[in-house]
């Protein structure tokens, strides 16, 4: 399960962030997750759980915040929206959408006590 690895990933940048600007313990990280980034909000809910315990996040809640995919048609040069990896192209059907937004994870805010 790839998300517990993301959530210890999260995890490494909350106590860095911690660490060096001292903050008290954390009560809520906003994470960003792209359409086609296929991470699962519920699984990587429930690995953040596991993985902040301990730490000073622990007990905090994940808030996640959707970002949309968008790609790159090659065929017909334009953006559209993409949901899915491999998706055809709404505008022409054509198979060569190069991804733009909605490819990551990152940790987008930490909010602390
Ligand atoms: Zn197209």
């Amino acid at each position: 399960m790839h998300e517990m690895s993301l959530a210890e990933g999260i995890r490494e940048i909350v106590d860095e962030a911690v660490r060096t600007q001292r903050l008290g313990r954390v009560r809520t990280v906003v994470v960003e997750i792209g359409e086609l980034s296929s991470v699962e909000p519920e699984a990587l809910a429930f690995c953040f759980d596991e993985v902040m315990r301990g730490g000073p996040a622990e007990g905090a809640r994940m808030e996640v915040v959707g970002v949309a995919g968008s790609g790159l048609c090659l065929q017909c040069h334009q953006t559209v929206a993409m949901h899915r990896l491999y998706d055809a192209c709404p505008a022409c059907g054509g198979y060569q959408l190069q991804p733009r937004d909605g490819m990551e994870m990152r940790v987008k805010e930490i909010e602390v006590e």
